[in-house]
């Protein structure tokens, strides 16, 4: 989105606020959301899901490399991360993996903070973001409870995981699904009871990461150990994870990440 538009849209927000109107009590319209076009809607007769078996993750962060080139992420910026955890104690310590990425929530706390419109549930059960409608003002960055919304730094507007919806409208699998060597990533749709996906959700145990949130997250993992979900809520950020995990100091990280 250029800068005059967004200083535009910004403008006419600080008036409406001025006017007594609160930020959560108006959605200005998405021009980008036209109800004909499919890469905006989505298909109402599916229900897209991910699950994540993580008895078959090896960590090699084949699909991290593959999401920033699909996606033309920035350097230092991820819309998913492998996280890597030591689980234990000496001597019976091991390493874990924890892949993770927007969780397509059922009842996400992003969408409805959003004042533009430009965050929103496409009818597939997508979430995505209209880049030509985010304004960046990031209140839907501090309403994620995964934190798995970021500031683009080179789009300056907000960037998440979109299940690659680009190749899903076209037929194909999403990039980091395609890419993973394991085979530990299962995209597909709820709706068709017999895709992978709903014959591997009826017959494994799954858990999703901060059930107690309420968003009603739709990416699933198999074989989630709950120490690694402790330690997962005991770290602040996903940024802070990946600091430790490359092993940079917290000025480094910000000089790589491109911060001001
Ligand atoms: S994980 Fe966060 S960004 Fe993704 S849908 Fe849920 S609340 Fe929104
Ligand atoms: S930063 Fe988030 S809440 Fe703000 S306009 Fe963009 S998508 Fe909507
Ligand atoms: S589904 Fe697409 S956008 Fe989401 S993490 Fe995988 S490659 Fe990245």
């Amino acid at each position: 989105m250029d800068k005059s538009k967004r200083e535009f849209i910004k403008g006419g927000f600080a008036t409406l606020v001025a006017a007594g109107t609160s930020a959560n009590a108006f959605t200005l319209q998405n021009p980008g959301r036209d109800a004909k076009d499919s890469r905006y809607i989505g298909n109402k007769l599916k229900q897209y899901s991910m699950i994540i078996d993580l008895r078959q993750c090896i960590g090699c962060q084949a699909c991290t490399s593959a999401c920033m080139v699909e996606n033309s992420v920035p350097n230092g910026q991820n819309r998913t991360f492998v996280t890597e955890m030591e689980i234990g104690e000496f001597p019976n310590v091991r390493k874990s993996f924890l892949p993770q990425l927007c969780n397509h929530c059922d009842d996400p706390a992003c969408v409805p903070v959003c004042p533009t419109g430009a965050t929103f549930k496409r009818e597939d059960g997508i979430v995505v973001v209209d880049s030509e409608v985010c304004w960046g003002c990031g209140y839907c960055e501090n309403a994620c409870p995964y934190d798995k919304r970021f500031m683009n730094k080179e789009t300056k507007v907000i960037d998440k995981c979109t299940f690659c919806a680009h190749r899903v409208d076209e037929g194909l699998l999403p990039a980091c699904v395609e890419t993973c060597v394991g085979g530990a990533r299962i995209f597909g749709d709820l709706k068709d009871k017999n895709s992978e996906i709903s014959k591997l959700l009826a017959n494994f145990p799954t858990t999703v990461l901060k059930n107690e949130q309420g968003t009603k997250p739709q990416v699933f993992y198999i074989g989630l150990d709950g120490r690694v979900e402790n330690l997962l809520n005991a770290t602040v950020s996903l940024d802070d994870m990946m600091r430790e995990v490359i092993g940079l100091k917290p000025k480094e990280w910000a000089t790589q990440r491109g911060d001001k």
